[in-house]
């Protein structure tokens, strides 16, 4: 048996008919950027997320770079962010002009650890960004009360949390703003890239706006110098289709994470916990593991395949040696990113693929005893 790390097609074959004909209808209205389709999925991406208003955009980096400049947060300013993500929350923050001071996680959610926090923030702090990691999301009532207390605004990175809940509010909902990618392989994804800010504040949906398209305001002026950062009639019409079976695909991969869970129980590796204040959409299911690049070998010669979410933390990557921040600077991280392993998880994985899954990694294990 073959298990891929994300199988996409499968999801294709499910809904392929109303894919075609949402692609058709942009293609026939030649309604390619911006226009009908992607108004309609901000309207709908907002309602899902229960916020007043919506901004596709061309990537989830787009995304958190044009949230953060909306909000006004550029040379001078810092924010405080997890030590474990993905080098697009502080690509965005760098693009941006600001700097970024990451707090070490916490070793059971892996998100950042909230105790951490107010002990990185300065004089210069003007914004939290909590990464929702794997799909679970940060403890954001710790993080608001921090950011109320110190006057500081909260952009969710949801990139990986579509649909996810937190005390039954959910993720996009939780903070000032909130960025979202739509990378193919994410909870809701495109057929290309896109990503979507979501937010209660007029003034920064109008922001982003006005960045992600050239600054212009009104029929021929430009209030300021933007980007090109819109997002694509294509794109929204296929987030569309897909939107209303969001929460069943998340159902999936939660009922696929629970067998997981007893299929593993014997073997010496550590589970994900869902924390009690959380839905989980399990983008990721991460398990920790000894001896764990040999173990992602020994499973790949099985064709089985896994993922590294993320192999080098930040403060480690060749991109950030100017941060100066030696091997040791974030304990719990660099422990727990050496053992992480990305099992195979996608919602229509099937219960013969997660038994062959489990039964060779546990024969790896016995073979490394
Ligand atoms: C995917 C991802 C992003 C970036 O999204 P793109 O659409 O690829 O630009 C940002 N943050 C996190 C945590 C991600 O997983």
């Amino acid at each position: 048996m073959k298990v891929p790390f994300v199988d996409l097609k499968a999801q294709y074959r499910e809904i392929k008919p109303e894919i075609r004909s949402a692609i058709m209808s942009v293609v026939e209205d030649c309604a390619f950027v911006g226009g009908k389709y992607v108004e309609q999925f901000e309207q709908d991406f907002a309602a899902f997320c229960g916020r007043r208003y919506a901004v596709g955009v061309s990537s989830g980096t787009s995304a958190l770079h044009l949230a953060l400049m909306a909000m006004e947060i550029g040379p001078g300013d810092e924010i405080v962010t997890a030590a474990n993500t993905f080098i697009a929350t502080t690509e965005a923050v760098t693009h941006a002009g600001a700097s970024f001071n990451p707090v070490d996680i916490d070793a059971r959610s892996h998100n950042m650890d909230a105790s951490l926090i107010e002990g990185a923030i300065t004089d210069r702090t003007k914004a939290i960004v909590p990464v929702h990691l794997y799909g679970q999301p940060a403890d954001m009532d710790a993080v608001n009360e921090i950011a109320e207390k110190h006057n500081l605004l909260v952009l969710e990175d949801a990139a990986q949390a579509q649909g996810a809940e937190y005390k039954g509010r959910r993720a996009g909902s939780l903070g000032t703003a909130a960025a979202f990618s739509f990378y193919p392989a994410k909870n809701l994804g495109a057929y290309g890239d896109a990503g979507i800010v979501v937010t209660d504040e007029k003034e920064i949906a109008d922001g982003i706006r006005l960045l992600a398209n050239h600054g212009r305001a009104g029929a021929t002026g430009h209030a300021v110098e933007g980007f090109n950062a819109r997002l694509d009639g294509i794109q929204a019409a296929v987030l569309g289709t897909k939107l209303p079976h969001l929460d069943q695909w998340n159902g999936r991969r939660h009922e696929a994470a629970e067998r997981y869970n007893q299929l593993l129980a014997d073997l010496d590796v550590v589970v994900p916990e869902e924390m009690p204040y959380a839905k989980h959409v399990y983008h990721l299911y991460v398990i920790r593991v000894k001896n764990r690049d040999k173990v992602k070998e020994e499973l790949a010669a099985r064709e089985v395949y896994c993922g590294l979410h993320y192999a080098v933390p930040l403060h480690l990557l060749d991109a950030y040696k100017r941060l100066n921040k030696p091997k040791g600077s974030y304990p719990v991280t660099e422990e727990v990113t050496s053992e992480i392993l990305s099992l195979p998880m996608f919602p229509e994985i099937s219960e013969d693929q997660q038994k062959y899954v489990a039964d060779s990694l546990g024969e790896v294990l016995e073979k490394m005893d």
